[in-house]
């Protein structure tokens, strides 16, 4: 005949040390400094390479279509705006999805005028139902672009 071991009850065991070691933890983290801060009152300082919001120069802006063509993903199409420049004869200029784009840079890289740049401006959001930002307003300072 086989003999049939007793195995204890797991039930009846108190897990002591997972209790020690957890609440170890806790007492740890009680004292060290949060890693969260209290946005929007508290900001964190951007690394110095981070890089999201798009602005345009419009007067530096000669329509070329380059910014266009070279966006992977077709995040800026080009839009009229009856505006007077002699540099831009087409009256064309850049507007931009902040939604797909995906801060590549292509469009800073290709850009014959320096019209086009990434920053580190990033609270873009909005309620309007659009991530897109005209190019009037990808020329104005975030707090002023309606949100
Ligand atoms: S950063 Fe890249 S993805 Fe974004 S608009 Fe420019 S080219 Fe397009
Ligand atoms: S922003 Fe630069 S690349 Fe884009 S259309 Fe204007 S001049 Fe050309």
């Amino acid at each position: 005949m086989i003999g049939v071991k007793e195995v204890e009850d797991p039930k009846k065991r108190v897990p002591l040390i997972g209790m020690i070691g957890g609440m170890a933890t806790v007492g740890k983290h009680l004292f060290e400094k949060p890693v969260t801060v209290q946005y929007p009152e508290q900001r964190r300082e951007m690394p110095e390479r981070f890089r999201f919001r798009i602005f345009l120069k419009l007067d530096d802006c000669v329509g070329c279509t380059l910014c266009e063509q070279v966006c992977p993903n077709g995040s800026i199409k080009m839009q009229p705006v009856d505006r007077e420049n002699p540099r831009n004869k087409r009256k064309i200029y850049p507007d931009v999805n902040f939604g797909t784009c995906t801060v590549c840079r292509n469009c800073q890289e290709i850009c014959p005028t320096d019209a086009i740049y990434l920053t580190n401006v990033f609270e873009t959001s909005r309620t309007r139902n659009s991530f897109t930002y005209s190019p009037e307003e990808l020329a104005l300072e975030e707090d002023k672009v309606k949100k």
